[in-house]
């Protein structure tokens, strides 16, 4: 028979116990009694999820579940811009579902008249709110105003659908108005946006929105030109909608024509110009 500890392994357990005691991690000065709670290694738990292509963090947000805030908190972000290629944790997440929001591939999304360099993004396809009843029928439409969505401040800087999302958020849900004031917003990828079905009036041009088809550019092109590809779907729509509704090009106005107001901005002005010259 022998003892359990000899004295060696006394002593060195006696010290260990001792280092632990006085480890700074037990936490705070000894003066007060807090009892130490460990802190989880912020970056060791949770789900690892490599960007990819066209992820922005409010995807990544609708799919996970977790705020944008959540997000940039656990992993440090200095903006919320993220790079594809970047391993994200997401703590208590599982799995990643699908976004909602994602837009259907290019099958699911209808051409328009006989102009191609757009495609049409149904309503259905990128909000599932409802129009409100405080609608007017449209009837004939016989204009059409250009807007840019510079109108709305920064959220033009957003990807195309944040902004059609913010502009959603903003008319349908604070302004209570029965959907988005325009009835199409122009991607800069040259994806065009259903908003308000254009069987309703607008609600884009202050008193001048009967028989008025609004169509807002995303983006301030006070600020800077619009791109080769989202010009090139306004004027596909623009002519599709003009031989739709019989509109001559004179009938097509800048949002500034009509009421008092920068939009939608110099340089799209410009082009307008150019094009109502035809
Ligand atoms: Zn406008």
């Amino acid at each position: 028979m022998h003892a359990p500890f000899n004295r060696r392994e006394f002593l060195l357990g006696s010290m260990l116990f001792a280092l632990e005691a006085c480890s700074p991690r037990r936490g705070g000065s000894s003066s007060n009694n807090q009892v130490y709670t460990p802190r989880p290694p912020v970056r060791a738990h949770g789900y690892r999820y490599t960007v990819k292509r066209g992820d922005t963090l409010s995807s990544i947000s609708r799919r996970s579940g977790l705020s944008v805030a959540t997000i940039i908190n656990i992993n440090d972000l200095e903006s919320n811009i993220i790079y594809p290629g970047t391993v994200l944790v997401l703590p208590g997440v599982g799995f990643m579902g699908k976004d909602p929001l994602h837009i259907p591939d290019d099958n699911d999304v209808a051409a328009l008249g006989q102009y191609h360099d757009y495609r049409i993004v149904r309503r259905r396809y990128w909000t599932k709110q409802s129009v409100r009843s405080n609608h007017r029928a449209m009837g004939s439409v016989n204009r059409i105003t250009i807007h840019h969505t510079g109108e709305h401040g920064d959220i033009a800087k957003l990807p195309d659908l944040d902004v059609v999302k913010r502009i959603e958020n903003y008319h349908r849900n604070e302004r209570k108005w029965a959907a988005i004031g325009y009835h199409y917003l122009v991607g800069r990828d040259g994806k065009i946006y259903e908003g308000r079905p254009a069987k309703y009036q607008g609600a884009h041009t202050r008193s001048n929105n009967r028989n008025n088809l609004g169509i807002s550019m995303i983006g301030d092109f006070n600020k800077r030109k619009p791109g080769g590809v989202q010009l090139a779907a306004l004027e596909s729509i623009l002519n599709d909608m003009r031989s739709k509704y019989g509109v001559s090009r004179r009938k097509v106005f800048g949002h500034r024509d009509l009421s008092p107001s920068v939009c939608p901005g110099k340089h799209l002005y410009a082009w307008l110009k150019r094009y109502k010259a035809g």
